[in-house]
């Protein structure tokens, strides 16, 4: 992968949990590195370890890059129901604790500004990017650059946090499954759509019926 060696010798001085991040998600990007950001400060915040289990819950507001990180880091995971995705396509997330009662939302701040090595490196594909010229290996390193700078950043600074008011969330719901009268799946009941006949079809077979 070119992306991977290009940007060798930006992976010293990584975190190990961050590392972590990058080998799940398989790339390292500013997207992975807000997503870091937010489980360390819920880690911090709620003093969470990883989610064995489903007692903590992110609400994502984007599908993001991000996401991954609090996968990997948080156990918050799309598998085990909580991880719950709201489409706002916002860069923001609420980390509840089912243990402590408590969540926290983490809201990204709308400045920015680079702190990183390579300033002048930085400064010249940061231009490159808002023209869209740059070549995908100089977009890598871009992405590494900048990707690093967030990561390494304290939470704060990036994010707003603020502790609110949340109300817990129902378990993942595990519901019974019922073969679809049209193309025979079995499919979650509850997913499914009741016809007039009292018929369950599936939502894929549903939607054909109505064409
Ligand atoms: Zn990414
Ligand atoms: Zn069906």
């Amino acid at each position: 992968m070119t992306d991977m060696n290009m940007n060798k010798d930006l992976e010293t001085g990584l975190p190990d949990d961050l590392k972590q991040c990058i080998a799940f998600h398989g790339h390292f990007c500013p997207g992975l590195a807000y997503g870091y950001l937010v489980a360390r400060g819920a880690q911090k915040y709620l003093g969470l370890s990883r989610s064995s289990d489903e007692e903590v819950v992110a609400i994502c507001e984007n599908d993001s890059c991000s996401v991954d990180a609090l996968q990997t880091l948080l156990g918050t995971t799309f598998g085990k129901g909580n991880l719950v995705f709201r489409d706002y396509g916002k860069n923001a997330f609420t980390i509840f604790s089912r243990n402590t009662g408590k969540a926290y939302r983490f809201s990204r701040k709308t400045d920015y500004v680079y702190e990183g090595e390579n300033l002048e490196e930085y400064n010249a594909l940061a231009s490159g990017f808002s023209d869209g010229s740059l070549s995908p290996e100089q977009n890598a390193r871009y992405r590494y650059l900048k990707g690093k700078d967030l990561a390494l950043k304290p939470c704060e600074k990036v994010f707003d946090v603020r502790e609110i008011e949340f109300e817990r969330p129902p378990y993942a719901p595990l519901a019974p499954s019922t073969a679809c009268a049209v193309c025979g799946e079995l499919t979650m009941q509850t997913k499914m759509v009741k016809t007039g006949s009292g018929d369950f079809l599936c939502k894929p077979c549903a939607e054909q019926k109505d064409r």
